[in-house]
């Protein structure tokens, strides 16, 4: 396997590139177009030539490959399919929005969690990534923003701006990893100067793991996947409310908000299931379960993010009709909790929530 240059040390990298019989500042140049986020040697347009073409012969840059990458029909988009060094794959999201542009990361190849609803986990879990397979992915769509300038694309060019907001929202649950997650979030914090409070977080909730991000004390967004307001349901989709109650999840993620002062956001997907008829019916999605969740939410600082599920074929689940999402919608609102309904993108190209998998080369 050739060795990938992006997890040398300064001083691997330097004996390296005099093992080459190369001079030492090349390897500070090579380091400026990793950090970067360079795809291949080809595109380091400072080195020479054939230095470039034996590195190409020797080594790779970075702990990810792209295979495919995918682009939403309306152009704001991009969904990587990316190849690690021991075969696994893993996806990635560049997402171009009004408030900048935002990167959802995979922190495992494949998902333990076995949520229901979910197309991630039907593979199982594969591994942990780590820090820099995470951090790689980030470089993967800097990359694609930039290209090989050295700074970002002025206003008007759709690739304007840098990577400004990072959602740890993809493949895997981040809390069954959380010390390589950590290791990322620092990375992006020094590396990439992107401030705390652009990084969120998400889990299923793992509560040892929220306690383990209040004692690294980061004043970062943490969600967390809810979904259903009560633990007979949340068992039924979420096998992982079995080890950790709903009220104990909510517990440790008051705890992390009151010690960063941050609005926790809460997701609930909104499922409907498909009778005999034919016809929708409403799962977590009822009045009454808008009722039983506002009860639950009332005086927490939060945010609650209505997803309409996103069709995974393997699940037995159906996405609610618009009046059904506005209905749950109303009844939080008027009870005094904050609400939205989240924008899903790039569903066309299968990078919605719950639609990233393992081995998806048509991107569904
Ligand atoms: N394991 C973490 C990180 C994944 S985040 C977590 O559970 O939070 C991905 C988000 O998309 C989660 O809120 C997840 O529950 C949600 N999701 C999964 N499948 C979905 C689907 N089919 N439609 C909409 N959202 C889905």
């Amino acid at each position: 396997m050739k060795p990938i240059l992006f997890n040398f040390s300064d001083a691997e990298l330097n004996a390296f590139v005099t093992d080459m019989g190369q001079p030492r500042f090349r390897a500070a140049q090579i380091r400026q177009w990793l950090n970067r986020g360079a795809p291949d040697f080809s595109v380091m347009k400072n080195l020479p030539m054939d230095l470039r073409n034996q590195l190409d012969q020797m080594a790779v840059t970075l702990p990810v490959k792209i295979i495919t990458k995918l682009e939403s029909a309306d152009g704001e988009t991009t969904k990587f399919l990316l190849e690690l060094a021991d075969g696994n794959k893993i996806e990635c999201v560049l997402m171009r929005t009004t408030y900048g542009n935002s990167v959802c990361v995979s922190s495992q190849a494949g998902c333990a969690m076995g949520c229901r609803f979910c197309a991630s986990t039907l593979l199982g879990l594969q591994r942990n990534l780590t820090t820099n397979e995470i951090l790689a992915q980030v470089l993967t769509a800097q990359w694609e923003l930039r290209g090989d300038r050295g700074t970002s694309r002025p206003n008007g060019d759709p690739n304007n701006g840098d990577v400004s907001h990072v959602v740890i929202m993809g493949t895997g649950e981040p809390l069954q990893n959380t010390e390589n997650v950590i290791g990322f979030m620092e990375r992006l914090n020094q590396d990439l100067g992107i401030g705390w409070r652009r990084i969120t977080l998400s889990t299923c909730g793992i509560v040892p793991g929220i306690y383990d991000l209040i004692k690294w004390g980061r004043p970062i967004n943490l969600a967390i996947s809810m979904h259903a307001p009560t633990d007979e349901m949340r068992s039924q989709i979420m096998p992982i409310n079995n080890k950790y109650k709903l009220d104990d999840v909510l517990t440790a993620a008051d705890a992390f908000t009151a010690a960063h002062n941050r609005q926790l956001m809460i997701e609930y997907i909104l499922l409907g299931r498909r009778n005999e008829m034919g016809e929708t019916e409403l799962y977590n999605a009822t009045p009454e379960m808008a009722e039983c969740l506002a009860d639950k939410l009332t005086g927490k600082n939060c945010m609650v993010n209505l997803i309409p599920w996103n069709a995974v074929d393997e699940r037995d689940f159906a996405a609610p009709s618009g009046n059904a999402v506005h209905r749950f919608q109303d009844i939080l609102i008027k009870r005094g909790i904050h609400t939205r309904i989240r924008r899903e993108r790039g569903t066309d190209i299968g990078s919605a929530c719950g639609q990233l998998r393992l081995n998806n080369h048509q991107g569904n």
